[in-house]
């Protein structure tokens, strides 16, 4: 039994599916928590109708126990705790060694549940080249920590790397949602100075400070990249990370930050066929911004580093659980969710 796109495009709901047959490097595994992701609704509705999506299993947060390994694997056995990245790429392609381990061959097809493997939506799900891609659950980590390092840590935490922020910078966070939280934790932690954040909910506004916040600035009274600039005597912010908004906020982040400043997008921008740079804020063509933007980073190292920065007491992500559901059943209840984002929503998880 699993949930995922039963007409891609259109519609999400429950399906039957065989049990995932493992290859020699791969584990069976059963989920034991699930969190579903903003990036789950823009797989089922947003993407289009294309082909690997049909009857595709969603979901790609999930602590599993090992129900069977492949004789290659190693380091895992069954009734092993793991945690699972989303992020899980097939480590033997020679490409990978060219390029982000995200993108093998094409943009983000080392994002494959949901992509091109079902996801953790499931009573039974594959966790592909299980040494290289799982990480052990540290003993004692509380669950509901550790399953926010799959996603939530690793993408907020990538939106800090990729805008290399140093001590004193001062960064704009656009979008306090689960991810962008994250990186305001993950910016506090590289030494940002000043924090200025765009988000309107008020929990999300509450734990933006607790992380270390320290301007909160909302989209909806008026243009964020001139309320940035009024609050910077003009000059804009050193570096700024996208985790919310539309193609007009992407705009807005060239806008704000400073010539030679790094923008950093971590945002998945569905519905325009482009971004729009505004060229007088690019100094037309000249201005030496630098705008970059990235899928998480996944894999075990990946998850075991922070794994590492919760067991030593550096993040508690476990904040940005707002909804606690328990039952597979629950899995569609907590997936609706986060289609329809009440106001007091950051994430659910759901207790398999
Ligand atoms: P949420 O919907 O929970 O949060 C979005 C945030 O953006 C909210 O703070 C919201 O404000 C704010 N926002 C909405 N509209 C605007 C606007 N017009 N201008 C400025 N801010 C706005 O999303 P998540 O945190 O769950 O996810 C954020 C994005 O990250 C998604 O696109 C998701 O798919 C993507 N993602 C990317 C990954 C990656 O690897 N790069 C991995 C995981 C997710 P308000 O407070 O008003 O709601
Ligand atoms: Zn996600």
């Amino acid at each position: 039994k699993a949930f995922g796109c039963t007409v891609p495009g259109k519609e999400a709901g429950w399906m039957e599916k065989a049990v995932p047959a493992i290859g020699p490097y791969d584990a069976l595994v059963k989920p034991i928590v699930i969190a579903p992701c903003s990036s789950d609704v823009h797989n089922a509705f947003e993407i289009g109708s294309p082909a690997f999506l049909n009857n595709r299993v969603l979901g790609h947060e999930a602590l599993a126990e090992v129900v069977e390994v492949g004789a290659e694997v190693k380091d895992f056995k069954p009734g092993d705790k793991i945690v699972v990245p989303a992020v899980t790429p097939d480590w033997r392609q020679p490409s990978i060694q060219d390029t982000y381990h995200q993108h093998i061959k094409n943009p983000n097809d080392s994002f494959r549940y949901a992509f091109s493997l079902d996801g953790v939506f499931a009573e039974f799900f594959l966790v592909p080249d299980a040494d290289m891609n799982a990480a052990h659950l540290p003993d004692g980590m509380p669950y509901e920590k550790a399953v926010m390092a799959c996603d939530m840590m690793t993408t907020g935490f990538h939106g800090a790397e990729l805008a290399e922020i140093g001590f004193g910078e001062s960064v704009a966070v656009i979008g306090i949602g689960p991810v962008g939280l994250m990186a305001v934790a993950g910016a506090v932690l590289r030494g940002a100075g000043r924090v200025m954040v765009v988000g309107t909910r008020q929990n999300c506004i509450n734990i933006a400070r607790e992380y270390g916040a320290t301007d909160v600035i909302s989209y909806k009274e008026g243009d964020i990249a001139k309320q940035i600039k009024a609050m910077t005597d003009r000059k804009g912010v050193d570096k700024v990370i996208i985790a919310g908004g539309n193609a007009d906020t992407f705009a807005a982040a060239v806008t704000m930050v400073r010539p030679g400043g790094i923008v950093a997008n971590i945002n998945f921008y569905t519905g325009v066929p482009s971004l729009p740079i505004p060229l007088l804020a690019w100094g037309s063509g000249l201005s030496h911004k630098t705008l970059r933007g990235g899928l998480c980073p996944g894999g075990r190292r990946r998850m075991e580093k922070m794994l590492a920065m919760i067991q030593n007491g550096r993040v508690d992500p476990s904040r940005l659980i707002t909804h606690t559901f328990r039952g597979l059943a629950e899995v569609e209840p907590a997936f609706q969710m986060m289609v329809k984002k009440p106001g007091d929503l950051i994430k659910p998880i759901v207790y398999i």
